[in-house]
């Protein structure tokens, strides 16, 4: 037996623990030998994809011999046209996440540290353990609102990156402009700002901001977006930033050529133009977040009012024991032990039938 694959990794890498995704129906159907499972875990387009992202897709099945555009140019000016600004301020990613990736890796030297907001997205710290470089956690405040006075009490001369998600994964609280405005102002001009707007769409308070107006105005802040979440496509891995034009030039360093495949940009573009299939999303989303909130009422359980698709609600003690018997049930929600809320678990909103499929289950568990 050779003993020399124990060879030594990176120390770095020692502090990067394997994300943790919602639990994919395959595998609880192989597991319990379910034949209906119901996911509510990993807060994607319940109505599916775009019919025209699927025509798309199908259109260039026989190109695909061919590499795809490393520029992703046709995407890139299809966006540049939606949002009236520059192709070059935009860069397209394989899915959000790796965006993320790419960010640490433009901006983070070990000696550097990046600020999070906790509970938040877990790929922020992901990123900065595989650059070496130290997290520096502030939590949001008692209600899960951010805290800006702490966030800039932890800025020190080592701060490179402060990440900011809006409306917030898993809380579905909501940075305002103008407190968004206010801390763009004062933060120091080393910082750069990432604002993970991941789920931008779904928020309907009059004072959001996507952050795009600050991106215009120069500041130096890079927006997140996604094709996973409202346009359906989760599973071909697009995203995108949008940046002032020289921090997109930098970011483009580091991205490999071929990062985004030829189908995952048709698919996008397309997606991006079925105003149809968007509008029909946000009704499904706002019915079913009232669905749930009614459910949570019925129950006497508080909830958190959410701008987004997904509530996080607190179950109490038995949060774990709930989650477990929703995924016996063939239920899949997010237990928030993985965000450091024991007591809790996030839902996703799903269609009507879903929404009530959940409720049933929790109704009887809890009743
Ligand atoms: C889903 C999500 C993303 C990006 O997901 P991708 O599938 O990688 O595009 C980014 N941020 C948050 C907060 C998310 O929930």
């Amino acid at each position: 037996m050779n003993n020399r694959s124990n060879v030594k990794a990176r120390c770095a890498l020692h502090k990067i623990t394997p994300y943790s995704p919602g639990k994919p129906i395959w595998e609880l159907q192989a597991e319990r030998g379910l034949s209906s499972v119901t996911k509510l875990a990993s807060n994607e387009n319940p109505l599916g994809p775009s019919p025209k992202a699927m025509e798309a897709i199908s259109l260039l099945l026989p190109d695909i011999h061919r590499y795809p555009d490393a520029g992703a140019s046709r995407l890139r000016q299809a966006l540049a046209d939606k949002y009236e600004m520059n192709p070059g301020q935009f860069l397209v990613s394989n899915g959000g996440d790796e965006l993320i990736t790419l960010i640490a890796e433009t901006f983070l030297d070990p000696e550097d540290e990046m600020i999070i907001c906790s509970p938040s997205f877990s790929e922020y710290e992901f990123g900065a353990h595989l650059m070496g470089a130290s997290v520096i956690s502030v939590p949001l405040d008692k209600d899960f609102q951010f805290d800006m006075d702490a966030i800039i009490g932890a800025v020190t001369p080592r701060t490179r990156l402060l990440c900011l998600c809006s409306p917030n994964n898993p809380t579905g609280t909501y940075i305002p402009a103008k407190v968004l405005h206010h801390l763009l102002d004062i933060l120091p001009d080393h910082v750069v700002v990432l604002l993970d707007a991941a789920y931008s769409q779904f928020a309907e308070a009059p004072d959001y901001t996507n952050g795009l107006e600050f991106v215009r105005a120069g500041y130096p802040l890079i927006v997140l977006q996604t094709f996973s979440k409202i346009y359906g496509l989760a599973g071909l891995r697009v995203g995108y930033g949008i940046a002032p034009e020289a921090i997109i030039q930098q970011i483009s360093k580091v991205k490999e050529p071929f990062n985004v495949n030829m189908l995952a940009q048709a698919a996008a573009e397309a997606a991006l133009g079925d105003e149809d299939h968007m509008h029909k999303t946000l009704a499904v989303n706002a019915y079913g977040k009232l669905q749930l909130y009614h459910a949570f009422q019925s129950l006497e359980l508080s909830y958190i009012d959410s701008m987004s698709n997904f509530v996080l609600v607190e179950i109490g003690a038995e949060a774990k024991r709930v989650y477990e018997e929703l995924l016996s049930r063939g239920v899949i929600v997010r237990y928030g032990g993985i965000w450091n809320l024991p007591r809790h678990i996030r839902v996703s909103v799903g269609t009507q039938e879903e929404n009530e499929v959940f409720s049933a289950a929790l109704k009887d568990i809890l009743g």
